[in-house]
């Protein structure tokens, strides 16, 4: 199978040269030349399998350049390292909800579904071409520590993440920093996230640096982000009892559009899926989009609901891309019209199989609350935001992207409740190793020139 960008100016590629690519050349995001089609005896056939089992027949209809035993054993190897053995347990709540956990992954996020195997493909891809890879990222939180996890001690490859010193949760910090690998490097740079970022694009803007270090850049916008997410709505729906299956809507706390967007690929597949509900927070630019028809950035407010706080939602390009019927020109008109403006109206907006909520902190804290008093169960902040009012008309599976510990001050002034995780406990007693720099494209490249494998 190929992939093509959502731009059309650049060639298409194979699944592994897209993965190593990370972003298309022309700006672009890459995406299937052509949706496959899952078929209801495709599902038949599946209903029975386990995550990884079900997890490689899904991967290996677009890794289609990787001999097939060899992705089963990569696949399986990226689901070892979850704590519990259904990896997505579905988990109901009542008669008309359904919570799926996707945090028993290494990190306690979701992010460690699509970041697992991302580490491994990248393992693979040093092996197969001989050559070492050096991971570059900023991180808010949650994407610098799955993206450590993903490749931690994996030979051949270097990982740098810039976090915005004292700015991530102290529990997140030590997810980075307390590895004791050293292929890992957390940095802590004088700033704000905004600033990392900044410099970071200037790293890779030197194309002489970019390249003389095979860099490589971790984002939610990389093909092998999304693809793996697919696999947990269709293994949370081949779990719901048949006649659940056809009335179900997924709630997906979301803010770059990621992981929803894997989601309805799946529905465009034939996975007859009945709706997706785009929980945000305070940031709420998908919200108003799916609202009102025009997608406009804000200011970034910061929430209790951090990993949320987006205002530019990367993915939401290949959402576009199919609404606009295939058409790069259009995708590449919108996109530009977007930059310049900081805004674009769509006429005549289908919102299609989607609905939308808004929830701010005020909310986030009432609703930890009341799910616990409802049904003993505690969710996060970022998960919370999906309890924002859910449809009476349908089934709801709510996906749960971090576990509660992760948010420990939050829970405690919404329940009471001291929320605690073993993985989460263990680390309070590792030494922090972390290199304090200032956020300039000098100092990353000085940094990295000392320590790039
Ligand atoms: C990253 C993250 C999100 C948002 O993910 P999207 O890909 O933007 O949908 C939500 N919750 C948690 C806990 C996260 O780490």
């Amino acid at each position: 199978m190929k992939f093509i960008s959502t731009r059309g100016q650049t060639p298409a590629l194979g699944f592994s040269d897209a993965v190593a690519t990370g972003l298309a050349p022309d700006g672009g995001l890459y995406l299937p030349e052509s949706l496959p089609a899952i078929s209801s005896a495709d599902l038949a056939r599946w209903e029975k399998l386990g995550y990884a089992d079900l997890c490689f027949e899904f991967m290996r209809i677009f890794a289609t350049d990787i001999p097939v035993e060899e992705l089963r054993a990569i696949v399986a190897k990226s689901y070892t390292r979850f704590s519990h053995p259904e990896i997505a347990p579905l988990r109901r709540l009542d008669a008309r909800t359904h919570v799926l956990e996707l945090f028993h992954g290494p990190t306690l996020a979701f992010k460690d579904f699509a970041l697992q195997l991302l580490g491994n493909l990248y393992e693979r891809q040093c092996r197969v071409r001989r050559e070492s890879i050096n991971v570059l990222g900023a991180t808010s939180g949650d994407t610098g520590a799955a993206a450590i996890h993903g490749l931690l001690g994996k030979p051949g490859t270097g990982i740098f993440i810039l976090f915005p010193d004292g700015r991530v949760s102290p529990l997140q910090e030590r997810q980075m920093a307390c590895t004791g690998v050293d292929n890992v490097f957390a940095l802590a740079v004088d700033g704000t996230f905004d600033d990392a970022q900044a410099a970071l694009k200037e790293v890779f803007g030197d194309q002489a640096f970019r390249t003389g270090h095979r860099l490589s850049a971790v984002n939610s916008i990389n093909l092998a982000r999304v693809l793996p997410q697919c696999v947990y709505y269709l293994y949370a729906w081949l779990r719901l009892p048949a006649s659940e299956r056809g009335n179900v809507e997924f709630v997906v706390p979301t803010g770059n559009f990621g992981n929803v967007c894997a989601g309805w690929l799946l529905q465009q597949m034939g996975v007859p899926i009945a709706g997706f509900k785009v929980a945000t927070n305070q940031n709420d630019i998908l919200h108003r989009l799916f609202t009102t028809g025009e997608y406009r950035v804000g200011d970034v407010h910061p929430s209790l609901a951090p990993s949320m706080d987006i205002q530019v939602s990367s993915n939401f390009e290949r959402f576009l891309y199919y609404s606009l019927g295939c058409n790069q020109a259009r995708v590449r008109e919108v996109m530009q019209t977007f930059k310049a403006t900081g805004g674009y109206t769509f006429e005549n907006f289908d919102r299609g199989s989607f609905s939308s909520s808004r929830c701010t902190d005020g909310e986030i804290q009432g609703i930890i609350g009341r799910v616990y008093r409802e049904h003993g169960y505690v969710v996060d902040p970022h998960t919370a935001c999906g309890f924002k009012e859910l449809n009476p008309d349908r089934i709801s599976v709510v996906l749960a992207t971090a576990h509660p510990a992760k948010f420990p001050d939050a829970i405690r002034a919404a329940t009471g409740v001291e929320s605690t995780h073993p993985a989460l406990e263990a680390l309070k007693s590792l030494p922090i190793v972390k290199y304090r720099i200032k956020a300039t494209p000098t100092a990353i490249r000085t940094f990295i020139d000392q320590h790039a494998v």
